[in-house]
């Protein structure tokens, strides 16, 4: 989601970070549990049927559902859509590569995360790309510590996934999170996005313990370039080359980051 402010994240306090463990599990557990039921033949709709009793039976509230008028409970997006795909009628194939991006609030805090995962055997291109992607996402995480800056951040994930040829998706990135799923700062998984304008101000970002931040990295076999559907939500590769997405909320410590959105507050 883009952001263009730049004012300063803010730091939460140790009942907001365990309230947002607390919202990150739920999202967590109804990712593992929408990854075993995904079959083919299956509609994402039926996922997303899954994903709302899941977050709702976890005392959590799906936070996608109705932001800015998306109609789902989870973003389902296939082979070469980045993200925000809405649930539907589509059938899903032997093949398919399926990102699944999801939020949950508790007791007013939110945690996002998003897997990207093959639906029965797909090439080891494909297979390299999605576990690329996550490999950049740890190395972005890792890079989530005290001092450290949002340009630390973008180009760990550049440094993984440029060498092995992949592009990362310009215009779309991580975001401060809290009491409002999209706080500040926007975080770009792109350095190209650091000096386009009204931008400029992402370079003072300094990490310190207390803020807590969505990483996402989205690469893709083609080019950086991306489309909107007719939709209107739904983002694809201009290139209609296959792309990945992953996600997780984490909070930064003095000991280095813990991710919250995985019950053992690793990736
Ligand atoms: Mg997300
Ligand atoms: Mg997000």
């Amino acid at each position: 989601m883009v952001l263009n402010s730049t004012q300063s994240p803010t730091v939460k306090s140790p009942r907001e970070i365990d309230l947002m463990r607390k919202a990150g599990h739920i999202v967590a557990d109804t990712l593992n549990i929408l990854r075993d039921a995904a079959k083919p033949g299956m509609t994402s709709a039926q996922l997303d049927e899954i994903a709302g009793r899941e977050i709702r039976g976890r005392g959590g509230i799906p936070s996608f559902l109705g932001y800015q008028g998306f109609p789902g409970h989870i973003c389902t997006s296939f082979n070469t859509e980045v993200v925000h795909g809405i649930p539907g009628p589509r059938k899903i194939k032997d093949g398919d590569i399926l990102s699944i991006d999801c939020g949950a609030i508790y007791d007013g805090y939110h945690g996002d995360s998003a897997i990207t995962f093959a639906i029965g055997d797909i090439p080891d291109q494909a297979k390299d790309l999605i576990e690329d992607t996550r490999q950049s996402l740890i190395a972005c995480i890792d890079a989530a510590r005290s001092g450290n800056g949002l340009w630390d951040l973008t180009t760990a994930i550049r440094d993984y996934a440029e060498p092995r040829g992949y592009s990362m998706v310009r215009g779309y990135g991580g975001h401060g999170i809290g009491t409002q799923m999209h706080e500040n700062p926007w975080i770009p998984n792109n350095v190209a996005d650091f000096d386009s304008t009204g931008r400029r101000g992402l370079r003072r970002f300094r990490l310190r313990p207390g803020v807590t931040i969505a990483l996402e990295p989205m690469l893709t076999l083609g080019g950086w370039q991306t489309v909107v559907e007719e939709d209107d939500w739904t983002v694809s590769t201009a290139d209609g080359s296959l792309s990945a997405h992953w996600e997780h909320t984490i909070v930064v410590t003095e000991d280095g980051p813990e991710v919250l959105t995985s019950r053992t507050g690793k990736p």
